[in-house]
């Protein structure tokens, strides 16, 4: 499988999917359909799928415009608030694009309709990948606008993380700077953030992304995905990996306000005004 990463908006992420057997291509949370048209005219795929994390506009708001564009592609989505959905999908629905298989993940917290993607190649020659919208994020996680703490140990810990330790991790929003600031904060005595934090500073100043990482990754540096280990807990001042979920996220939605400066860190690639207006926004 071939992933293009496609910058938009701000700081959101799309990706292009393609199965480079069959040349049929997918695209994940189209904001910016123009831009979506374009990039599959370029590879000269041809493009049958969308895959929608969650109904948020700044995933969800170029459905419309995008099925209008190319008439006949499937939206697949988990919530009846993503526009042009024609495939509602629960919790392990599968699908095909081309030969690539394709299994939902219900991943409730941030929207109660939230699903991830989890992509595999049949004969296991490459590694599989797993598109994660808000729900996790190069070391964090998303709000939980809609869900609870229990909810989201249950989508990092017992969904995602348990998916292979190899999966690629192709998240919605390239917020990894920030995220690491705060898994530094946690636990400050971690070499894997220290690390990652380097490298994430230096692909940030070569205007490069941060994504993907691999599910074995988040495991050494993504707070959220470590609720279970001992650093953590102690900064939480609780036992219970759940417990421990809730305390933090909250305090990560204070860091941000303390922090007293924008709370994501926006790509060199940024776009522009005229580009938003492009997209409808
Ligand atoms: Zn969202």
């Amino acid at each position: 499988m071939k992933i293009e990463l496609l910058p938009a908006l701000t700081d959101n992420y799309m990706y292009l999917l393609i199965d480079e057997d069959t040349q049929e291509a997918a695209i994940v949370d189209p904001v910016q359909p123009q831009k979506v048209v374009e990039t599959v005219k370029k590879h000269g795929v041809k493009l049958t799928t969308v895959l929608t994390t969650h109904h948020h506009w700044d995933h969800a708001g170029g459905n419309e415009k995008l099925v209008k564009l190319e008439p006949g592609l499937k939206v697949y989505g988990g919530d009846d608030r993503i526009g042009a959905l024609t495939d509602k999908v629960t919790h392990l629905s599968t699908l095909q694009v081309g030969s690539l298989n394709i299994k939902c993940l219900s991943t409730p917290c941030h929207t109660s309709g939230h699903i991830c993607y989890f992509v595999t190649k049949p004969g296991g020659s490459e590694p599989p990948a797993v598109f994660t919208g808000d729900t996790l994020f190069v070391a964090g996680c998303g709000k939980f606008f809609e869900g609870t703490a229990d909810e989201m140990y249950k989508a990092l810990l017992q969904v995602l993380g348990r998916l292979p330790p190899d999966t690629r991790v192709y998240c919605g929003h390239e917020y990894t700077i920030n995220n690491l600031k705060f898994a530094r904060h946690v636990e400050p005595s971690n070499k894997a953030i220290q690390e990652k934090l380097a490298w994430a500073k230096e692909k940030y100043a070569n205007g490069e992304p941060t994504v993907p990482s691999t599910l074995a990754e988040e495991f050494t540096y993504n707070p959220f995905m470590r609720v279970r280990e001992k650093t953590v807990q102690q900064h939480a001042g609780e036992i219970d990996p759940v417990t421990t979920m809730r305390v933090i996220r909250r305090e990560k939605d204070q860091f941000k306000i303390q922090a007293g400066h924008s709370t994501s860190v926006v790509p060199a690639y940024g776009v522009t005004d005229s580009l938003l207006q492009q997209a409808g926004f």
